[in-house]
């Protein structure tokens, strides 16, 4: 996987889709809000606008009719000279008939009073029961306050009020100042209701002179009533101040007067800052920080409280009577709108909600759409885990993604079946259809892990040659037979594999005693007892067995290995059959390290050949020389006895050999060259079997005399009789081959191997070298019936020369010339010497083994 961050399928469809979802959402509402801010605005204008010029037009009416009232009361009263100085009986009695019959339709008239200049004063309360409440003071009344309880004058008085002086009241002095109507300054009434009170006042002229002023006192409670129904019908505060911002009429309900809490003194007018109602003071205080008053004109503002919007308006009031007022309007964002915000809210609530669904219903379409897509990815990983029974992806209902899961599951199954087909190759032998090594090991496994039994390994002997001689095809019948044929003898239960090319091992569960153990290894080599019939003629072999007992503190390569080595030892030894011991593995082990150190000495070329010479028992004269091979390294000199067997073994004595030839080659011919050795000198080198069997041998022959420049005349190879298989054509074409090149042939060992005599003349052969134990075995007495004597008259009839070997004495180098064996090797005339300690002086060879022999016998006599 690349070190790229690598997103799935569903985020790379799902997130742009959701991205643009939310972008379009965002862009929704922004535009919305924007939208919804203007409306707001544009409608709290309007709202503020209109609610302002009911409390107008409202707060003109109710000033308007009691000033117009006043006036035509100061107008009729002068026109008919009602007043007469001294007496107000004229004057009270036009009053109370025009406040109790024309006035009615102006409730917020509560008093109406009549003052003079010459501090006469008449007057009319209305009651809360629409009665009328007389006030006079004139010569009537002694020129003292009597209130009545009723309208006329008469015994029934509430109170007397004596020093009682109108022109000193505060609605006297502005008329009797300006001589025009005009509005009284506001003022708080003494009395407990604390009510604050605003006159009309207006004069009156008799005879174009002034003489009194009449008075209308309002209740602008009345007013507070008004707008706190104004309030309560749209939720807007309303309130009226005067130029000292000073509340004069309010919608929030309570008192426009101090009851002292404040900064204000008891029964002074509250400053609109100061209203008992939150909404109103915040607008006040509004109103005062920014100076709104001072501007002329219509001001806007809001502000927050209580996390609602309020929208305000500050509107002058003004009159020409002398009034300046304002008018402050406050009104709440939730009433401008009424429900459109609510609603607004639900229908995005909704709409998200809907979105909401929405994008869930499309995750769950995708998610199925990519389902077959996703689970073939995972059924890959599957796959590439080596899992090859996970589940397969189903294809779904998309023409697209089915075509791509049938596709794989075509390809999985492909892959499937050649795994299986793989498998099955290697679990089973082709040739013979038993297990094969890993089917064996598996099996076993699986099978005999807790139990135990015991594993033979059956080896054919000598398969190779076999192989060799009939060829591959009957070879590979003969294993197809011996497999059936262990088929058909062994138990079912019993594990069947073929684990090496000529090798069978059979495992053997619950067979531990030692006599069974020994019943089935007898039965297994008679498997093999009978012949088997080729296609030409019948072949008998030989079988070794190999036996380990098994023991589950092992796991089967190690059975396997040990079998092996058993097998080995069986071979080695001829015994047939061989129980494993783990000496056995000592000795296998061994063999292992002297292999290595085999090959690492191929490598640095160590085998050098010693010389060893061949003498001519008549004349004495070294007429040749034996090549015999020495691993020489720093520890020391290795005798062929330890590494020949192995060599040949394992096939590296092709390499050895090779190295001998080449250096005995070189040797020889530097030797002839030099005039160390003669002309003839014959050099022989020792041959293994397997080289003459290789194919390029003859090639490797003919490099290395060109190489050297060695003339074939001067070179033996010697082969060991006993090797020499009957049949085999290789080995006889090769040595016809060599023949043919001018090399010479010798059989070595003769008389040790099996091959009759008979035999003999099938062979290409120059020379003939006497076994060692046939030598020693000379005795003056039975000389002539003697082997030697036999093997020396059966080759009078060939051309070829003779060497006794191991010639140790001289009285069996007399009894050999005796004999009259040519040609003679052995200690007494030298041992195998390195090439450049050869002896120079070897032509009187036999005259020194004779002094030699003489030397030692006087020794022994002395
Ligand atoms: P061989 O070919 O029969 O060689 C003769 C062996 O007898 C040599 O032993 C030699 O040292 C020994 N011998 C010679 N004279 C006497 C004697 O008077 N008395 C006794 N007791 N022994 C004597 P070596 O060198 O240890 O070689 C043993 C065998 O190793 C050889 O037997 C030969 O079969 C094999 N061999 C040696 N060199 C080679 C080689 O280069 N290639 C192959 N394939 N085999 C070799
Ligand atoms: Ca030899
Ligand atoms: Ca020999």
């Amino acid at each position: 996987m690349s070190l790229k961050t690598q997103i799935t399928l569903r985020t790379a469809v799902v997130l742009p889709f959701v991205m643009i979802f939310l972008f379009t959402m965002g862009v929704m509402v922004f535009t919305q809000k924007q939208s919804y801010k203007e409306m707001v605005s544009d409608i709290s204008a309007r709202q503020l606008a209109s609610l302002t010029d009911n409390v107008h037009q409202s707060l003109s009416d109710f000033l308007e009719k009691p000033f117009h009232a006043n006036l035509s009361l100061s107008h009729n009263i002068g026109y008919h000279k009602l007043y007469e100085p001294g007496n107000l009986s004229k004057v009270q009695d036009y009053i109370l008939y025009k406040f109790s019959d024309h006035f009615t339709a102006v409730p917020q008239l509560d008093v109406i009073g009549f003052g003079s200049e010459d501090g006469n004063y008449v007057g009319f309360r209305k009651e809360a029961n629409n009665g009328y409440t007389l006030m006079v003071q004139d010569e009537r009344t002694q020129d003292q306050l009597v209130i009545y309880r009723g309208s006329k004058i008469s015994e029934d008085i509430r109170s007397v009020i004596s020093g009682y002086d109108p022109r000193v009241r505060p609605w006297y002095t502005p008329v009797a100042n300006e001589k025009k109507a005009v509005w009284s300054p506001i003022y708080a009434n003494a009395d407990e209701r604390q009510e604050i009170t605003l006159s009309a006042l207006a004069p009156i002229y008799a005879d174009n002179e002034f003489k009194a002023v009449i008075v209308s006192d309002i209740k602008i409670n009345t007013f507070n009533a008004f707008l706190k129904n104004l309030k309560d019908k749209t939720d807007a505060s309303v309130y009226i101040i005067d130029q000292q911002q000073r509340l004069v009429a309010h919608s929030g309900g309570g008192s426009v007067v101090s009851w002292g809490t404040g900064k204000t003194h008891k029964g002074q007018r509250l400053l609109a800052t100061e209203s008992a109602n939150p909404v109103i003071r915040e607008s006040a205080n509004y109103v005062d920080q920014l100076h709104l008053i001072d501007d002329i004109g219509v001001q806007r503002f809001k502000f927050t409280l209580d996390g609602e919007q309020y929208f305000n308006q500050i509107t002058p009031y003004e009159d020409k009577h002398g009034l300046t007022w304002f008018i402050g309007m406050s009104i709440p964002e939730s009433n401008l709108l009424g429900e459109l915000p609510k609603n607004q809210r639900d229908s995005w609530l909704l709409g998200l909600t809907l979105s909401c669904i929405g994008i869930i219903a499309g995750l769950i379409a995708f998610n199925r759409v990519t389902q077959p897509i996703t689970s073939t990815a995972d059924a890959a990983k599957q796959l590439a885990k080596g899992d090859w029974d996970s589940s397969m992806p189903k294809s779904g209902n998309i023409y697209e993604t089915s075509m791509l899961v049938e596709a794989f599951n075509e390809m999985a199954n492909n892959l499937k079946a050649s795994f299986q087909q793989l498998q099955s190759q290697l679990t089973y032998d082709s040739l013979t259809k038993l297990y094969s090594r890993e089917g064996f090991i598996d099996a076993a496994q699986k099978n005999a892990a807790t139990e135990k039994g015991t594993l033979y390994l059956v080896g054919i002997d000598r398969f190779r040659d076999i192989n060799d001689s009939l060829g591959h095809y009957n070879g590979d019948q003969l294993l197809i037979i011996s497999a059936a044929r262990l088929r058909g003898t062994l138990p079912s239960d019993y594990l069947l594999a073929r684990t090496g090319g000529d090798e069978f091992a059979i495992y053997a569960p619950n067979v531990t005693q030692e006599e069974d153990v020994q019943l089935l290894a007898n039965r297994l080599v008679q498997t093999f007892a009978s012949p088997f019939a080729m296609e030409s003629e019948s072949v008998v072999v030989k079988v070794s067995i190999g036996v380990v007992h098994v023991s589950n503190d092992q796991d089967i390569t190690s059975w396997l290995r040990n079998s092996s080595i058993a097998l080995s030892n069986a071979k080695q030894d001829k015994t047939r059959v061989s129980i494993y011991s783990p000496e056995m593995g000592n000795a296998s082990r061994h063999r292992t390290k002297m292999l290595a150190r085999l090959n690492k000495a191929i490598e640095l070329q160590q085998f050098e050949p010693f010389y060893q010479p061949i003498i001519d028992l008549e004349s004495g004269t070294t007429i040749g020389a034996e090549a015999l091979a020495r691993w020489v390294t720093d520890e020391g000199i290795i005798s062929p006895l330890e590494f020949i067997p192995l060599a040949e073994e394992t096939g590296l004595i092709y390499d050895i050999g090779k190295q001998i030839l080449h250096k005995s080659c070189r040797d020889t011919a530097i030797a002839i060259e030099s005039g160390k050795w003669s002309e003839d000198f014959s050099i022989h080198v020792n041959l293994s079997v397997d080289q003459l069997s290789e194919r390029g041998f003859i090639g490797l022959v003919k490099n290395t005399l060109s190489d050297t420049k060695l003339p074939p005349k001067n070179l033996t190879l010697e082969i060991t009789e006993s090797r020499i298989i009957d049949n085999d054509p290789t080995i006889i074409e090769n040595m016809l081959t060599l023949k043919a090149l001018g090399i010479s042939i010798a059989i070595d060992d003769f008389g040790t191997g099996y091959s009759s005599l008979a035999y003999l003349h099938k062979l290409p052969f120059d020379c003939l070298k006497i076994d060692r134990s046939f030598v020693s075995k000379l005795d003056k007495e039975n000389l002539d019936s003697s082997i030697v004597a036999a093997i020396v008259n059966i080759t009078k009839g060939f051309k070829v020369s003779l060497v006794a070997e191991g010639v140790e004495t001289q009285q069996q180098a007399d009894l050999l010339k005796q004999l009259q064996c040519p040609q003679a090797q052995g200690f007494l005339y030298s041992r195998p010497v390195p090439f450049d300690q050869w002896p120079t002086d070897l032509s009187n060879a036999q005259q020194n083994a004779k002094t030699k022999q003489n030397t030692e016998a006087k020794e022994s006599i002395s």
